[in-house]
């Protein structure tokens, strides 16, 4: 989801982030995976003498994972990519409301609002569901559109390059990543909430919770943040096809073949369900995090980061047009 950063101070922003509900960083959903993680030892090391030996700080802090390069590559990353771009991308959410009041005029001079005569609570609930479907759906679409247009994958391998995964590695996406995220997710809220708009009137509000989309805010809840570590908290069954658990997203991660491209979702897993790009987590599998094996050590720098994609990106530019453009010197005719 698009973060809402206030203020155009760089250093305000990226400490307002951790105090901002409406932000996925917000210190809150942090505290609360982090316990998620502690019930998730219990129940793992009451059948696993080996892990109850290691202990509940080893388990959820192993040193060969938070010391690992690619993580020291994480945090470094974060640090620089929020104090740079956080103001940025406070301002690309505009998109969003600006959206709102074109489609809205749009509508608005094609058609005559009916103000549907429903109870405001009717209104009220179609409203945040929908909006937070079509923000989802966005997201969902931009990330099938970077793993699919290998341009955009040269981009989205910043994420992808991590070898191991902590709540940082969240953080870890090329600006014109989080740019094409943010833009997709807010023209369909955009366009869906306009709609709600000319349907209820004044009455296309949504509930909230602490100002975020309750939905979205319940989904924070549920351990958002294990999703970029190594604890394994799996959605099995039909709750496995609605929602993206830590686990989903984990495999989304691996090295191994059958998992590349699977598991796209943000918040909702019906839209890999419904275009055939869910992989389900009901059963528990070994994964080794990475793209390739090959490429990942490339990327353990912030500027190899922030710069390496546009290096491969002209590379690819570079093949393919060396393979579509004619030859520069005709093939002359065989000497007879
Ligand atoms: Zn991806």
């Amino acid at each position: 989801m698009p973060e809402f950063v206030n203020g155009s101070n760089p250093a305000f922003a990226f400490v307002g982030m951790f105090q901002d509900p409406t932000n996925r960083w917000f210190a809150l959903y942090v505290a609360i995976s982090l316990a998620i993680g502690c019930m998730v030892f219990y129940f793992e090391s009451r059948h696993d003498p080996e892990l109850a030996e290691e202990g509940l700080f080893r388990y959820l802090f192993p040193k060969e994972i938070y010391a690992h390069r690619s993580a020291l590559a994480d945090y470094r990353f974060f640090l620089v990519n929020k104090l740079l771009f956080a103001v940025a991308f406070a301002a690309l959410i505009a998109v969003s409301s600006s959206c709102v009041e074109v489609v809205s005029f749009l509508i608005n001079s094609i058609a005559r609002s009916p103000e549907l005569a429903v109870p405001s609570y009717v209104a009220i609930f179609i409203t945040t569901l929908v909006f937070a479907l079509a923000m989802d759906f966005g997201l969902w679409f931009a990330h099938w559109l970077l793993h699919k247009i290998p341009i955009l994958w040269e981009f989205h391998k910043v994420h992808h390059s991590a070898e191991v995964l902590t709540p940082l590695t969240a953080g870890r996406v090329h600006p014109l990543d989080d740019a094409l995220n943010i833009v997709c997710s807010a023209i369909c809220g955009g366009i869906v909430l306009a709609f709600c708009r000319f349907l209820f009137g004044s009455q296309a509000q949504m509930f909230g919770v602490m100002q975020l989309n309750i939905l979205v805010a319940i989904f924070y809840f549920f351990g958002f943040h294990l999703r970029h570590s190594h604890v394994w908290l799996p959605y099995k069954g039909i709750w496995g096809k609605l929602f993206v658990s830590p686990a989903h997203h984990q495999l989304h991660h691996s090295v191994a073949r059958r998992h590349w491209d699977k598991n796209l979702g943000f918040v909702f897993a019906i839209w890999d369900w419904l275009f055939g790009t869910l992989y389900a987590v009901d059963r528990r599998e070994a994964v080794q995090i990475g793209m390739n094996g090959i490429e990942e050590a490339e990327y353990h720098s912030v500027r190899a980061l922030y710069f390496l994609p546009f290096v491969k990106a002209w590379r690819l530019i570079q093949a393919r047009w060396k393979a579509i453009a004619p030859s520069a010197t005709p093939h002359l005719p065989p000497a007879e």
